[in-house]
């Protein structure tokens, strides 16, 4: 069956190419799908265009939209073993944390059909300070969206642009990574079936600079919401730039988890394994930069690397494995390179950085847990992001010194504090210039709450209601219920003479 689907169609690449999707687990060809090309891409962007002028969508009623949408959600939840199944064997995560995105992905779609049927797409009436006029904004959907998304959490990123762009009354492109595309797939395949019309929502698979880099150019495309990695999303910024499209980013992170010697030693060490090594550091908000008060380095540091050599790898249905393989070969020689580089810098290796011994694991891409000691915020495996399993340390002596290290990133995503001093827990949360804090916490997030960072982790923010206005143009109209003559040029001249 073909794998892309532009304007309410099921098609294959006009070029005929494919692409074989190979499971990081073991390398195991788990699909083929489509491979398109510029030419592919142009006629969604075209379908996208002519369902979004048309009105076929914009112009039904916001409720209509949004039961549409939690449609969806009742279809994710009907069909959530498959769709994790899928996502596992794509980015070879284990099944329980497929599971778990897909069921924050249901809940993701009901959000924001919920803000939909709140008001959320309403505008309001402004005072003009005069009773002859009325002023109000309303909030028109942004247009033709191109939505391109990640590997790591391949159908959640997606649903997080998806389901407001839906909601707003928007059409769009959307272009997984080309090494994940299995669950947008069968997302297409939902949207078909609850009923959304043609051209509303089409898909294209393949690589970013053939597939995927037409989106940014395109005058027919209004918006374009990335998610990925910085170097490609300055790319995506300069291209929009020439049609001025509106941009909106995520990008990635180089995260600080701040750990006070007062904090509660064993739930700050718990958390900040999973702060990095969940999903093999493959997480935009990843907790990589362990900052801990110098008095307790020894102990903490000692006992998280105990527990980090201790991590068990395995594939999505490997009962015992606690995290995956990296998602390529490519993907692994960075990480090696990243630490190999640490290193030569001068950073002490505690565990891990190499792949593992386990013959059983040869297949796979894995890479094992790294603790990389003695950094400081001078040195690139500081400053850069590896997105793979490995943790930087570094020391402070003050608050001070804490929220100056914290803040000492160009990035700008997320973080977190620990310390069960509550007071200091807010001043230093409130200094730190991220997009997401958790205090004594790592990770959680909510539907409801805007993700996005600072810096150069992005522009615009994802979920909550700025989720949605990201894709809604807000529009001005005045009207003046008792229209007469201004009165601010004359209507003679200055010889009384008629104009
Ligand atoms: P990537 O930038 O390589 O690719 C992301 C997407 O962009 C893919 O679909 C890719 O095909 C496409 N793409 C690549 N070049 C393109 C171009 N020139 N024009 C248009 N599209 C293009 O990123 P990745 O390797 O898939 O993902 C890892 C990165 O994503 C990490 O840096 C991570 O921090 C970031 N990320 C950020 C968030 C967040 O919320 N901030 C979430 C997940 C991942």
């Amino acid at each position: 069956m073909p794998t892309l689907y532009i304007d309410g169609e099921w098609v294959a690449a006009q070029g005929g190419g494919t692409r074989d999707i190979t499971c990081p687990a073991d390398g195991v060809v788990v699909r083929t799908v489509d491979e398109a090309t510029a030419v592919d891409t142009e006629r969604a962007i075209a379908a996208a265009r002519r369902a979004f002028d048309d009105g076929r969508w914009s112009e039904r009623p916001v409720t209509e939209r949004a039961a549409l949408v939690q449609r969806v959600a009742d279809l994710l939840e009907r069909d959530a073993a498959e769709i994790a199944r899928t996502e596992a064997l794509d980015t070879g995560k284990r099944l329980v944390e497929a599971e778990y995105d897909v069921a924050d992905v249901v809940r993701c779609f009901r959000y924001f059909a919920g803000l939909g049927v709140a008001g959320g797409t309403g505008g309001r009436v402004v005072d003009t300070g005069n009773p002859s006029a009325i002023s109000r904004i309303d909030l028109l959907p942004a247009g033709v969206c191109a939505l391109i998304t990640p590997w790591n959490y391949p159908l959640l990123q997606a649903s997080w642009k998806v389901a407001p762009a839906l909601v707003a009354g928007c059409t769009f492109v959307l272009k997984p990574s080309e090494l994940t595309p299995g669950t947008a797939i069968h997302l297409m395949s939902l949207l078909e079936e609850a009923g959304l019309p043609a051209g509303v929502a089409n898909l294209i698979l393949g690589a970013g600079a053939t597939a995927g880099a037409p989106l940014a150019v395109d005058p027919r495309v209004d918006l374009v919401s990335f998610t990925g990695g910085l170097v490609t999303g300055r790319a995506i910024m300069a291209s929009a730039a020439a049609t001025v499209k509106r941009v909106a980013l995520e990008l990635g992170g180089k995260n600080p988890n701040i750990v006070f010697a007062d904090a509660d030693f064993d739930a700050a060490l718990d958390n900040a394994l999973t702060a990095v090594f969940l999903h093999s550091g493959q997480v935009c908000s990843a907790g990589a930069r362990l900052i801990v008060e110098e008095s307790i380095h020894d102990a903490f540091v000692d006992a998280l690397v105990r527990r980090a050599e201790r991590i068990t790898l395995g594939g999505p249905f490997d009962p015992d494995a606690e995290t995956g393989p990296l998602i390529s070969e490519a993907h692994r020689s960075k990480v090696q390179a990243y630490v190999d580089a640490a290193v030569a810098e001068g950073a002490v290796l505690r565990c891990g950085g190499r792949p593992p011994d386990d013959p059983r694991l040869a297949a796979g891409t894995y890479f094992l847990p790294t603790v990389l000691d003695r950094c400081h915020t001078r040195m690139t495996c500081v400053q850069d992001e590896s997105f793979g399993p490995v943790l930087t340390v570094e020391t402070f002596r003050t608050e001070d010194e804490a929220v100056e290290l914290g803040n000492d990133t160009y990035y700008g995503l997320a973080g977190a504090v620990w310390t069960n001093d509550g007071s200091r827990a807010e001043r230093v949360a409130g200094a730190l210039r991220h997009g997401t804090v958790w205090i004594n916490d790592y990770h959680p997030y909510l539907p409801q709450a805007e993700w996005g960072g600072f810096g150069q982790s992005g522009v615009g923010r994802e979920l909550g209601p700025t989720g949605l206005a990201e894709y809604q143009e807000p529009k001005h109209t005045y009207r003046n219920i008792r229209p007469g003559v201004s009165g601010w040029f004359r209507e003679t001249d200055r010889r009384g003479a008629d104009q």
